[in-house]
């Protein structure tokens, strides 16, 4: 397929490409600024298969990201977040000798060069280099790594044909309209925004880039008009409806907001859903190139709380299925990443029978709408009952004392396993243990009610916002109990 970035630029010229505070690009300015970079960028990684980019969600670094993809060298995403032990990790692994960075990013990391953005800008061009011509479908253009929810990241190698089909799925699922602008606050360096990146080229819309989440901006924003979807993930929701006041609309220009990458409890989508918000709640990791399960608009009230059908490249089905249906979600799609980097194993072993193994648990009604129990490694064996945190977590989110929860199994002689919960009350707010059992004891089966209440300043989370449950056990020593 032809270079989607100078095809782009050919086919809408005039047309908004990206805006960040108050710099606006063209496609045709974009594609002139990104060959630049990439002339520039070829001098310091001539030799390189790949390069690694570190970059919040900014205007420098996005077009850096093109300028690798224009050069037919992998694009290696660094989460800006991490340690510097964490990117040594990364970096290693994939083999990275040539970073290029954030201008305010100061962390020393161990490879040959590490080049800022402005040093970048700054190298003198005569002649610009050709881009590629093609964007060949099977050409491996991203490496990114997993969010670490459940432990070591890996490496997700994605390809442009993953990348396209993803596109087309959602367009098929959302619609496009020319005047389409997205909003892009989730980070570039997942797939939640690169995922953006590549629909801008593929449809030809413009992206809104945010740096930061900044509630009170970001509401702006979508009250203004100024653009039309939206990417979240569950705490964005969360905070977004917090902030805007009561009765406010957002702008009739504003579509759609796509929800994802984690589960959200019933009593947040019923406050979207009661502030005139289209949610789209959808399903969807690294792994297979983002979304691959969505809830279309029709449905998104009759089905509430489901993440929906499979996106019409993707087939889905529930493998080792209960006797109430509930099983592994696995999945067939062409936007299934080629591997996992240095772990062809790994990555193979989550097959079976040509279906990827999601890791994550759930049924399907008989519409053939998916419902997320949560992860398999999540789940909490409890006296021969399967319970998973999630469900318990969005149980007690209907608290208004409750600011946040986070619920882990924990090993128990009688139960084999018992679910206990972090808590932390919202401000002036607070719960004894009594209150919290006696709430539990109305809305749950015993057996999903935590055994301990823990008091929690903060919770372990990922980049994405994500609790890290794993880490959760960890913690209890440190502790107080609820009284
Ligand atoms: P790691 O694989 O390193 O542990 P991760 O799985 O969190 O990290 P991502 O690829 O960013 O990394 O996240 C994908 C996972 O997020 C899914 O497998 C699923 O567990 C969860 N998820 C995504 N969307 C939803 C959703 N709508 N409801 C519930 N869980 C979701
Ligand atoms: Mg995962």
């Amino acid at each position: 397929m032809e270079n989607w970035l100078t095809k782009r630029a050919q086919l809408s010229p005039d047309h908004l490409a990206v805006q960040y505070q108050e710099t606006k690009l063209t496609f045709a300015q974009m594609n002139d600024q990104v060959q630049h970079i990439a002339t520039q960028l070829a001098q310091i990684a001539q030799n390189e298969e790949r390069i690694a980019v570190i970059t919040s969600n900014q205007l420098q670094g996005y077009l850096m990201i093109l300028a690798v993809q224009q050069l037919g060298k992998t694009i290696v995403l660094i989460n800006r977040r991490l340690s510097a032990r964490e990117i040594d990790f990364q970096l290693k692994d994939a083999g990275i000798q040539v970073v290029v960075q954030d201008n305010d990013f100061h962390l020393t990391l161990s490879v040959n060069k590490q080049v800022s953005f402005a040093e970048v800008l700054a190298i003198p061009v005569t002649e610009l280099i050709n881009p590629v011509a093609d964007f060949d479908l099977n050409k491996v253009t991203s490496i990114m790594y997993t969010s670490g929810t459940t432990g070591n990241p890996k490496g997700v190698m994605q390809t442009f044909g993953n990348h396209f089909y993803s596109a087309i799925g959602s367009a098929l699922n959302l619609g496009i309209m020319t005047e389409d602008v997205w909003l892009a606050v989730v980070p570039i360096f997942h797939i939640s925004g690169l995922s953006i990146m590549m629909r801008s080229l593929i449809y030809g819309m413009g992206v809104r880039l945010f740096e930061k989440f900044d509630v009170h901006a970001i509401n702006k924003t979508l009250l203004s008009g100024e653009v039309t979807t939206i990417s979240v993930v569950p705490m964005m929701l969360t905070q977004l409806l917090s902030d805007l006041p009561a009765g406010t609309r957002y702008h009739k220009n504003f579509r759609t907001m796509l929800l994802g990458g984690g589960p959200t409890d019933l009593t947040t989508l019923q406050r979207a859903t009661a502030a005139g918000i289209e949610v789209v709640q959808s399903y969807g990791m690294t792994e297979t190139a983002s979304q691959v399960i969505a809830l279309d608009a029709a449905n998104a009230q009759r089905k509430i709380g489901s993440a929906g059908k499979p996106l019409f490249p993707v087939s889905v089905r529930i493998a080792h299925q209960d006797e109430n249906r509930h099983g592994r979600i696995q999945i067939k799609s062409p936007t299934l990443a080629v591997g996992y980097l240095n772990q062809p194993e790994k990555y193979a072993n989550t097959f079976e029978n040509g279906w990827f193994d999601t890791g994550d648990m759930g049924w399907l009604d008989d519409e053939g709408f998916l419902y997320i129990d949560g992860r398999e490694g999540d789940m909490i064996s409890s006296g021969g009952e399967n319970v998973f945190p999630d469900e318990i977590e969005s149980i007690f989110a209907k608290l208004d004392a409750i600011k946040q929860i986070a619920v882990v199994g924990v090993p128990d002689e009688k139960w084999g396993a018992v679910p206990v919960a972090f808590v932390t009350f919202t401000d002036g707010k607070s719960l004894s243990r009594q209150e919290l059992r006696n709430f539990g004891r109305d809305m749950l089966a015993h057996y999903k009610v935590p055994a301990h209440f823990y008091n929690a300043s903060e919770l372990p989370r990922t980049a994405s916002g994500k609790v890290q449950r794993h880490k959760l056990p960890h913690l209890i020593a440190e502790s107080s109990e609820i009284k």
